[in-house]
């Protein structure tokens, strides 16, 4: 059996960087496995030439990945400036909601758009606004329906288009806008693999979103980014309606006490476990490898954090949209994600409810195959859910082979933490099936004669179909 080189999985967010087919090649070819692409910055026509792009060099390279739209959510930011602001401490600042290109006002207090007009009814005097992920500060003064006064704190640089945050204030802001339903509505079309909702604050948000990409014929996964005080206060609940779970440390970091952020980490990515739903871990795992060929010492322990506690995916912003070393920062996750996971105890996910018999075989599947030399688990699914349980268990070492008839279902499957899945028709007979599996495994790198292969299957028992667990050696 050949060692796989890692189980948890890599997203990667698209950008200049990496919109090139020969950069999408080397990424694909690298190992991601989920592409993000993220609506903060993306037009339309772009979406749809990258998601067609990467899609047919998948299917060239025969290992397609999947492709996550990343839509913004209730998010505030502020306006497009034509060049950068040097603004000073004590210095007046109005939010305003009308476009101001070329601030300030000449009365010397800066004018800054930001494009959410009801800010005022949400906002009291002596609240903080952070700008630019909270690089730059401000103290709120007064406001009224065209302003809202604030004071610098601190010197700082204001650019373009800056990210808004407002810690533990409920803005009001609908869970879906009218421009992510237009972004959504370019995910259906293109036939999008995962629809990420940004801000999620409670289930009713992600079921909101559910019945529009319903109402629309898609059957896209929800994933449900957590960033602020409110969803972790509801991430049960979150947890329960979303497909999957992340964690976005980028806003969270803001919107919280940043202590708070390692005690979140470790509670979000547990109670998914439990759940049996996938998460991903988000946000500076690499941010200096933006500039640097190297990472430094604590991103190198921050990214081997997260495969420890059990993550499905790590994942790259920055680092692949407009970074110098998207390639090199995809073999470096490699790297320390295989070399964290041989660390791991073998050992099964304790608490992780298991419903129908066939889901409770998972678990002595599982055990079977870490216990023994050279073998890999292999599934039949048609839902994914038996792939996803199976990998929800975390047989770490043991490889996991997921086949689906349902296309689309196989792209999906790169989410979850070690399943290596594949599209291929079944037959009536599930012996044929099996035989059709072991043929297309032997045809990759996948197995060798004499690895063990632990099979989850309907068998025949005479005129009935039982479910069985089968241990075959493989014969080439
Ligand atoms: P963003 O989300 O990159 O869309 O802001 C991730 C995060 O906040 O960490
Ligand atoms: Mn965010």
């Amino acid at each position: 059996m050949r060692k796989f080189t890692r189980q948890t999985k890599i997203i990667a967010t698209i950008g200049p960087s990496t919109e090139s087919e020969k950069e999408l090649i080397q990424l694909i070819k690298g190992g991601v496995d989920v592409l993000r692409l993220n609506m903060a910055h993306a037009d339309h026509d772009w979406i749809r030439m990258i998601t067609e792009r990467s899609r047919k060099i998948g299917k060239q390279l025969n290992r397609e990945p999947a492709i996550m739209m990343d839509v913004k959510g209730p998010e505030i930011r502020t306006g497009y400036l034509h060049r950068e602001l040097e603004i000073k401490e004590k210095d007046l600042l109005d939010l305003v909601f009308v476009a101001q290109p070329n601030p300030p006002s000449t009365d010397g207090i800066w004018q800054i758009e930001v494009n959410y007009d009801k800010l005022p009814d949400h906002i009291n005097a002596g609240d903080t606004v952070l700008l630019d992920n909270g690089l730059i500060q401000l103290k709120v003064i007064n406001s009224s329906k065209e302003k809202i006064r604030c004071e610098v704190q601190g010197d700082a640089i204001l650019k373009s288009r800056r990210h808004v945050n407002l810690p533990g204030i409920e803005t009001g802001l609908p869970s879906l806008t009218e421009k992510d339903r237009r972004d959504s509505l370019v995910g259906i079309e293109c036939n999008h693999d995962f629809f990420a909702l940004s801000f999620t604050r409670d289930a009713d948000a992600v079921d909101l979103f559910r019945s529009f990409l319903r109402d629309n014929g898609s059957d896209a996964q929800i994933i449900a980014k957590l960033e602020d005080q409110k969803g972790v206060a509801n991430i049960d609940e979150i947890i329960q309606s979303a497909d999957a779970l992340m964690v976005a440390r980028g806003d969270l970091g803001i919107e919280c006490p940043f202590e708070e952020l390692p005690i979140i980490q470790r509670k979000a990515v547990g109670s998914s476990l439990s759940a049996g739903k996938p998460v991903i871990v988000a946000t500076h795992m690499l941010e200096s490898m933006i500039d640097s060929p190297v990472p430094t010492r604590a991103e190198i322990s921050d990214v081997a954090n997260a495969v420890n506690e059990g993550a499905d995916c790590i994942m790259l912003s920055g680092e692949t949209t407009t970074g110098k070393y998207p390639h090199e920062c995809i073999q470096l996750l490699t790297k320390i994600a295989s070399r964290m996971e041989d660390e791991i105890q073998p050992g099964l996910t304790e608490n992780l409810k298991l419903f129908r018999p066939k889901a409770k075989m998972l678990r002595s599947a599982a055990m079977l195959a870490m216990r023994l030399e050279n073998s890999a688990v292999l599934v039949f699914t048609r839902s994914g859910d038996l792939a996803a349980k199976l990998g929800a268990l975390r047989p770490n070492g043991a490889p996991l082979f997921a086949f689906t008839d349902v296309n689309g279902l196989h792209r999906r499957l790169r989410l979850i933490w070690g399943i290596e899945p594949f599209l291929m028709d079944f037959s009536k007979d599930p012996e044929v099936t099996i035989q059709n599996a072991i043929s297309r495994l032997s045809k990759g790198p996948w197995i060798d004669s004499g690895d063990q292969l632990v099979i989850v299957t309907n068998a025949f028992a005479h005129d009935k179909v039982v479910e069985s667990i089968q241990l075959r050696v493989v014969e080439l």
